[in-house]
């Protein structure tokens, strides 16, 4: 049997990250209630401690190390807001984070986890190079490897942005959550249907690349090419060998929606203009999914903005319309 992550898991999650993440506002959007018919709001999480959700499940998987596990320290392949979240969490509670990436990975990036007190391992010309040194230090010096998504205690981590929108906003008809790996997801679904089990919780991605939305119509965990995209955060797979989170999304999801990269766009720019905040593509989604009219439920909609890293120069060209061109040339 395959195993999943309970309300139980999500709760003692919580007591266990206590202090130690921000508990984020949603607040109604005016316009986009405006524009559906029916309340929207809007989950800051963007707002979060290193600016994105995943502080949750790094402050909880290390929160839950045994000492000895501590004394060893962590490591991770992640450029992104996993490696950021890891560093600031392991500062926090005083232990050792190794981060590894790859020669390509932008200064700006690395210089980001740097100041959060990581230690950076650079190795090769790929993800899975980095991946390949993250093994040898777990087997070479015992480092415990904290994956971004499919590990049990960072999914009841992400899962308590679910227990926190639930309270918020207790009569939401549909939930929508941003989907790559499907840590956030899996968490999210879990949290909410276990308090409210008719609330929809519906995926949302980008159409490039999707690799849990191809896993799902598969049947099994299956590999996609790797393109670039304005969604920069929900690239990458899901593993061949993925353990918790193909099976919870398969189970829990209600819907997953699909999204180009103008409409990717036309979020981050509605999110800027009408809703006064700088979210990154991934943040984007949901507004983005609302505004093509590719969600099908009516009633109170809760849309999770999951993350505001965006590089500020590429922020500018999508915001005076030159998104497209961008996407290219990132290519
Ligand atoms: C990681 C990430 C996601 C996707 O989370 P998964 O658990 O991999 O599905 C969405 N938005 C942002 C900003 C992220 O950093």
């Amino acid at each position: 049997m395959t195993r999943t992550i309970t309300l139980s898991d999500i709760r003692a999650a919580r007591e266990r990250i206590a202090g130690k993440v921000e508990r984020t506002p949603t607040v109604l959007s005016h316009s986009l209630s405006d524009r559906v018919g029916h309340p929207v709001h809007l989950k800051l999480e963007h707002h979060q401690t290193t600016g994105a959700f995943k502080l949750r499940g790094a402050s909880n998987a290390i929160a839950a190390l045994s000492p000895e596990e501590r004394s060893r320290g962590v490591v991770a392949a992640s450029t992104g807001n996993h490696g950021r979240a890891l560093a600031h969490a392991a500062r926090l509670d005083g232990i050792r984070a190794v981060i590894c990436m790859s020669r390509l990975v932008p200064d700006n990036k690395l210089d980001a986890i740097r100041r959060l007190g990581a230690e950076i391992r650079i190795v090769g010309n790929s993800q899975d190079d980095a991946q390949k040194e993250v093994e040898k230090l777990v087997g070479e010096q015992g480092l415990v490897m904290l994956p971004p998504f499919d590990h049990p205690d960072i999914i009841a981590g992400q899962g308590t942005l679910g227990l926190e929108i639930i309270e918020q906003v207790p009569d939401a008809v549909s939930v929508l959550v941003p989907l790559s790996g499907g840590g956030l997801a899996s968490g999210v679904a879990a949290a909410v249907k276990g308090v409210s089990p008719n609330t929809k919780v519906i995926g949302v991605t980008m159409a490039r690349g999707a690799a849990m939305k191809a896993s799902l119509d598969a049947g099994r965990p299956v590999e996609v090419e790797e393109l670039p995209t304005l969604a920069d955060s929900l690239g990458g797979g899901i593993g061949l060998d993925n353990r918790l989170t193909f099976g919870m999304c398969r189970d829990l999801l209600d819907d997953v929606i699909l999204l180009s990269e103008d409409e990717i766009a036309t979020g981050i720019r509605h999110a800027y203009e009408q809703e006064r905040e700088i979210v990154e593509g991934a943040g984007a989604v949901g507004i983005a999914a609302l505004l093509a009219g590719k969600v099908k439920t009516a009633g109170p909609a809760v849309l999770i903005l999951s993350g505001r890293n965006i590089d500020m120069a590429l922020h500018r060209q999508i915001v005076c319309g030159e998104a497209p061109s961008t996407v290219e040339r990132a290519a």
